[in-house]
């Protein structure tokens, strides 16, 4: 992590130990924590800011695409009922680039295998537990405005 610079990080909120899962839960995970120690840091939860609750149920990228396509208007994001979530997904992606920007924040540290904060892993879209090569939403429209997203996974 040497090539990393000291500048600001927008942080998956649930990785710090902030109960925003689907489940209520949260994900704290330790390396995130001393990754982040003496850095200034911003966090988001894409799924709370774009409306959704906790607990909620769990959903997912439609199958058989990922968080761009949904991002570039091809594929959908489905809670497990069914109900389309898309545009809860597209907000708190939005509003999430949007503080990254605003802090001039080039560097993302998100929740592997998350459908929005995934950043080389999501679920297959059938709710079967499985998960496939792929980016969440926030992910990939955190990448497309030239952000770097790693996971606790690359830390
Ligand atoms: Fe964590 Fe991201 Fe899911 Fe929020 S949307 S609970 S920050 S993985």
């Amino acid at each position: 992590m040497k090539d990393i610079d000291k500048g600001p990080v927008l942080v998956s909120a649930c990785l710090l130990g902030i109960k925003c899962k689907y489940n209520g839960g949260d994900n704290k995970n330790e390396a995130v924590l001393n990754f982040l120690e003496g850095r200034d840091f911003i966090k988001v939860c894409p799924e709370s800011m774009g409306g959704l609750e906790s607990p909620r149920l769990p959903s997912e990228v439609e199958a058989g695409y990922d968080g761009i396509d949904v991002v570039e208007g091809r594929a959908r994001v489905y809670g497990k009922d069914g109900r389309d979530l898309t545009e809860e997904f597209l907000k708190g992606a939005q509003i999430s680039l949007d503080q990254a920007e605003k802090h001039q924040v080039s560097l993302a540290i998100l929740k592997e295998s998350s459908p929005s904060c995934g950043g080389n892993k999501i679920y297959t879209g059938r709710f079967e537990g499985q998960k496939k090569e792929g980016q969440g939403v926030t992910a990939a429209l955190l990448r497309k405005n030239g952000i770097r997203v790693l996971t606790e996974e690359d830390l």
